[in-house]
């Protein structure tokens, strides 16, 4: 695609999920591999980034004032099903996968808390879901990637291989390249359905003591975050078990994914969230909550629920919201206590929280999970006190030995980033081998030092 065209090509405005930043790119795609090759050797000012379905929270599918190439290929699923493997293109997503695997009685071995994600931008945030305990990330599952790279490359990567490049780009945030295709390891399952225990617990203690001595593959905490005093913390434990054989009456037909369709969210002209709104929310939430409840769950209800509603992030109103979401070693667990109480002490709203207990990791040098607590919260932009806040936490959060998730985030500044993630050597050497021109860019990569 040469530079005449690419000057036809409008400006758009793209925004993260949380919708408080945006930035205006000329968007383009999808491309054959061969005119993406010219495009990328054609070392566009300003750069080049791909861009999956923006569920990222921030601007890290953001590329200001340069060229985001969305879709980046068109959806493709080749299924080894007796080898339960599959190789998928970049721009295909979970949900389309979803409806492809689950019939063959495969499933996808992480899933992220929204199927609306590409397989590009899950390899590129290194996602983990509600078993990362047990399972790890997709890094774990991940045989091989297809990578277009910043020198024009295409290069086939695997751990064994290229290890630093492989590492680089899982987790990489799409800065070492654009991510084609992927092969990866898929989990066999006898049953559409899970059984789910649900248990209601009054505090934090006894929400991580559930967390903690969880034998199922799949433990996830809701937790009210308005809560405080001797409720601090309290919340609701979900663990999940697929079930070892087919449900013949909840299940006539076979395995099946059928997510029922989303209405769509209506556009707010107001922020739907402050403190009294969102403590009435999570009240509700909590009080609804049965004390004890074992059932089956269908694989959409139980890992989407918050797909039910399409777009929901269009109902938060025009401001948008931010998730804060951090992880800690175990040995600092404290720091879930102190965020949420600090939280409150600014009147942020927080309407929205969700506690996971992480086991090892063997991701790349940015993927998010270490073994310890994870605490996401959503709340809506707030002022000055709360970005001050914020950065007080964040201090708190790299001191402790944790650090924040890029794939939320909108806001984190580049000396707090430095320690949470460290000088990154490893990383930096393989992106300027696979990127020498700094090629890939995004608004997030020049926001904390990771390209020009
Ligand atoms: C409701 C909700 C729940 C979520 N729950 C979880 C969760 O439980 N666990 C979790 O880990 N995450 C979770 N996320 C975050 C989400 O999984 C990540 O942000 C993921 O990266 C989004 O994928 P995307 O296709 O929308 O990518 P985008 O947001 O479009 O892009 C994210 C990054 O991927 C890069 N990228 C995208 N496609 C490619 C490609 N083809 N090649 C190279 N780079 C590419 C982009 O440059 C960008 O840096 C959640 C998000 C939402 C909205």
């Amino acid at each position: 695609m040469g530079t005449v065209l690419r000057a036809a090509v409008p400006d758009r405005l793209l925004q993260g999920w949380g919708r408080t930043t945006g930035s205006r790119s000329q968007v383009i795609g999808p491309l054959e591999p061969d005119a993406l090759r010219e495009l990328i050797a054609g070392r566009p000012g300003r750069g080049l980034l791909a861009r999956g379905a923006g569920r990222s929270y921030g601007d890290a599918a953001q590329n200001a004032g340069g060229l985001v190439l969305a879709p980046v290929t068109p959806a493709r699923i080749e299924l080894d099903a007796a080898a339960a493997r599959v190789r998928v293109s970049g721009s295909t997503t979970f949900a389309e996968l979803l409806e492809h695997l689950v019939p063959h009685g495969l499933l996808l071995p992480v899933l992220p808390g929204t199927r609306h994600v590409t397989v590009g931008g899950a390899v590129a945030a290194d996602v983990h879901g509600k078993n990362q305990r047990v399972d790890g990330t997709l890094f774990h599952w991940l045989e091989s990637i297809e990578l277009l790279c910043g020198d024009g490359e295409l290069r086939t990567l695997t751990v064994d291989g290229d290890g630093p490049a492989f590492r680089a780009t899982v987790g990489g945030m799409g800065l070492t390249g654009v991510i084609l295709a992927v092969t990866l390891r898929l989990i066999r399952i006898r049953s559409s359905l899970l059984r789910v225990t649900v248990r209601r617990c009054p505090d934090l203690d006894a929400l991580m003591a559930e967390l903690e001595s969880a034998t199922s593959r799949y433990a996830v905490a809701w937790i009210d975050t308005t809560a405080t005093g001797r409720s601090l913390g309290r919340g609701v434990v979900d663990l999940g078990d697929h079930l070892a054989a087919p449900d013949p009456s909840a299940e006539p037909d076979g395995l099946r994914y059928g997510p029922t369709r989303a209405p769509l969210a209506p556009r707010m002209p107001l922020g739907l969230f402050n403190p009294v709104t969102a403590r009435a929310f999570n009240e509700l939430w909590y009080r609804r909550a049965p004390r004890e409840r074992c059932s089956l769950q269908g694989l959409p209800e139980f890992f989407h629920r918050l797909d039910a509603v399409d777009r929901w992030n269009l109902a938060l109103g025009p401001r948008g919201f931010l998730q804060y979401q951090f992880a800690v070693p175990l040995r600092a667990r404290h720091v879930v206590a102190d965020v949420l109480e600090s939280l409150q002490r600014v009147g942020a709203a927080p309407f929205l929280g969700t506690l996971k207990r992480f086991g090892p990791s063997r991701g790349g040098p940015l993927s998010f999970p270490l073994p310890g607590w994870s605490l996401a919260v959503d709340m809506p932009p707030g002022g000055p006190r709360l970005a001050e806040l914020l950065h007080e936490l964040d201090r708190k959060v790299a001191n402790a030995g944790g650090r924040v998730y890029l794939a939320k985030d909108a806001r984190l500044g580049r000396v707090a980033f430095d320690a949470m993630y460290g000088p990154l050597e490893d990383w930096r050497a393989a992106r300027a081998r696979l990127d020498p021109a700094d090629t890939m860019r995004s608004d997030l990569g020049r926001r904390l030092g990771l390209c020009r």
